[in-house]
């Protein structure tokens, strides 16, 4: 049985549609993405899986029950992230853990969690003098404490650097490793990729397409771009004609060379084989990105990088 099932979700706020019609089902176990850009409706999505918002149609089942009726048990069975800055800033991240402990039947072990997440050192540490990947290692503490079936990561990585994102990455993974079901909300193509066993790709509140990442790559083909500059001459034609290539363009001094994977390896061997020298050699293989052009017709607006996030204020 899927432990979360969302049929026909509709959400408005006042005229506003923020969800028009999304479903997806999440099975015990896995780590599934609702990936989208800002605005798309993720977050209401996700808050009527929680119970925080009542639909205004269609229905949600958390582990087999309503989320608005039995909003006591689901807060106790699902655990999820709080949103920045809503700990008093003098309170430690000791007892922020201990207080939100005191709220759950089951209770993770605090020292185990502190050294899971990283902060061992920081458990006398107030909250306001906590980093901003600190701050996100502890509402990830806090959405664990009480020993989840379910994980609710929002945007979870937005704000780290690379280093903090990619350990934060591991952490997800781990959570999952010990058999909680972990609903991530992101707009990093990057994340997604990385993270999701499959994934619903939501846009202007409704569903795009629900598959895993390699299964939403497939739909966009298998076209790999090779870039690389050229120190000898080398006759644009000679490459067009190997097999499986489907164009060949020079921007500038570089050359790209476009075709199926295997491109890659005949192109090398022939210009070994006419003595060609390269230099600045690049793969580009499809991602998550060009899925979401493919699927909406349109650019994507979610981002790859922390320091291309925009969010509109
Ligand atoms: P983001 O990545 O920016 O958080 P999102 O995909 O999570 O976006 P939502 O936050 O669910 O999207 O918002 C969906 C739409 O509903 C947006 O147009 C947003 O402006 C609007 N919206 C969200 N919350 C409210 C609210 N409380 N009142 C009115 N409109 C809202």
């Amino acid at each position: 049985m899927p432990v979360i099932e969302v049929e026909h979700l509709h959400k408005r706020y006042g005229d506003k549609i923020a969800v028009d019609d999304v479903s997806f089902t999440v099975e015990q176990g896995e780590i599934f993405g609702v990936l989208g850009p800002n605005g798309a409706g993720k977050t209401t999505t996700v808050e009527c899986v929680q119970g925080l918002r009542r639909a205004d149609g269609g229905t949600v089942r958390v582990l087999g029950l309503d989320p608005i009726r039995d909003r006591a048990e689901v807060r106790q069975r699902v655990g999820a992230q709080l949103q920045e800055s809503q700990l008093p800033d003098k309170l430690r991240v000791r007892e922020a853990l201990d207080l939100y402990r005191s709220f759950y039947r089951q209770r993770a072990d605090i020292d185990e969690l502190l050294a899971d997440l990283g902060l061992t050192d920081q458990r006398n540490t107030a909250f306001h003098k906590l980093s901003g990947g600190q701050k996100q290692r502890l509402s990830v503490a806090l959405a664990l404490v009480g020993r989840p079936e379910i994980a609710i990561l929002d945007e979870l990585t937005t704000g780290l650097d690379p280093q903090g994102r990619r350990d934060t990455w591991d952490l997800v993974e781990r959570i999952r490793d010990r058999g909680v079901t972990v609903l991530l909300v992101t707009h990093f193509m990057e994340e997604a990729e990385r993270l999701c066993d499959r994934l619903a790709i939501i846009d202007t509140g409704r569903v795009v397409a629900i598959d895993t990442p390699s299964g939403l790559l497939s739909r966009v083909g298998t076209e790999h771009r090779v870039h690389f500059r050229a120190l000898d001459a080398v006759d644009d034609a000679l490459l067009a004609a190997l097999p499986g290539v489907t164009g060949v363009r020079r921007t500038g001094d570089e050359i790209t060379v476009t075709g199926p994977e295997e491109v890659l390896q005949t192109l090398l061997a022939t210009l070994a084989e006419q003595k060609v020298r390269y230099a600045g050699l690049r793969v580009e293989q499809p991602t998550l990105d060009d899925a979401f052009v493919s699927l909406t017709g349109r650019a994507a607006r979610t981002t790859t990088s922390p320091s291309t996030d925009e969010r509109p204020s």
